[in-house]
């Protein structure tokens, strides 16, 4: 039996935890990446594919009928505390999560990033899921350790074993939701990196799908490069900017399908 529930040796985990808080990203890092999570790096949606842990595999419609727009939230803890009570425990929500496959070319990519020399690629993730569902996937799939930051809202497991969710942190962005704006996140890590370095990245690069990957995309510059997946709603609204605002959205734009294609795009950025 393949037992991929199983914890970790607390050991390894230990100084996994303590090589994220060191202070000690090295500073000659050329490039900086954000990369969003769901349906950018794993082709599903994690608060979905959650589901499949409940009995049967769906929610009660009593359930689902308590969602209220811009409630969004509120209504996941629901859904977490029912999972809760269903005798759902820790290990079968980190088996879901852990079977979400990759987009395509993906894990290509992540292989580019790690096959490329220390001085070229800071990688962060930003995401509106939460620590358990992203970490348990790239544990999982041998990338957690290529990821210099993860931000994303605190999950918790308490001592009924109910998964609790805390917001990211608060903003007074109107574009985003309560819990998390990724462009106050994507601008508040770009001035501290600088300053703690001393020089500014010479791009930074951004991947994601979602309308709250726009909002953090409008802070990049003429030299930098967005990624939107082709076709999902960060892509639709960069190309509505560009003809409602012409000038408006700055960053070059590449959109992909295969996220191979982020690969050429960064192989050929590299080598200038
Ligand atoms: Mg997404
Ligand atoms: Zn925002």
């Amino acid at each position: 039996i393949h037992c991929h529930g199983e914890q970790e040796p607390r050991r390894s985990r230990r100084s996994e935890i303590m090589a994220s808080h060191s202070a000690s990203i090295s500073s000659d890092k050329r490039f900086l990446i954000f990369f969003d999570f769901d349906e950018t790096i794993v082709d599903e949606t994690s608060d979905d594919m959650v589901v499949q842990a409940a009995p049967g595999q769906y929610l009660p419609d009593w359930l689902k009928d308590t969602y209220q727009p811009g409630r969004y939230n509120e209504y996941m803890q629901r859904v977490l505390a029912y999972l809760s009570e269903q005798g759902v425990t820790e290990s079968d929500i980190r088996g879901v999560m852990e079977k979400m496959p990759a987009t395509p070319g993906m894990l290509a990519l992540f292989q580019f990033l790690r096959n490329r020399p220390p001085q070229d690629f800071e990688v962060v993730l930003v995401s509106d899921a939460n620590t358990f569902f992203v970490e348990s996937w790239l544990r999982r799939n041998g990338v957690r350790q290529l990821f210099h930051r993860i931000f994303t809202n605190p999950a918790t497991f308490n001592k009924d074993g109910r998964l609790v969710l805390k917001p990211f942190h608060s903003h007074d962005c109107a574009r985003c939701p309560d819990n998390m704006c990724k462009q106050a996140v994507l601008r508040d890590y770009v001035v501290r990196r600088t300053q703690e370095r001393g020089r500014p990245y010479q791009r930074v690069f951004y991947v994601g799908d979602g309308a709250n990957d726009f909002c953090p995309a409008l802070a990049l510059g003429p030299r930098d490069v967005a990624f939107p997946r082709r076709d999902f709603p960060m892509h639709r609204l960069i190309t509505e900017t560009h003809e409602a605002m012409p000038g408006e959205f700055k960053a070059v734009t590449v959109p992909w399908v295969s996220a191979e294609e982020v690969v050429q795009r960064l192989r050929r950025l590299v080598a200038e």
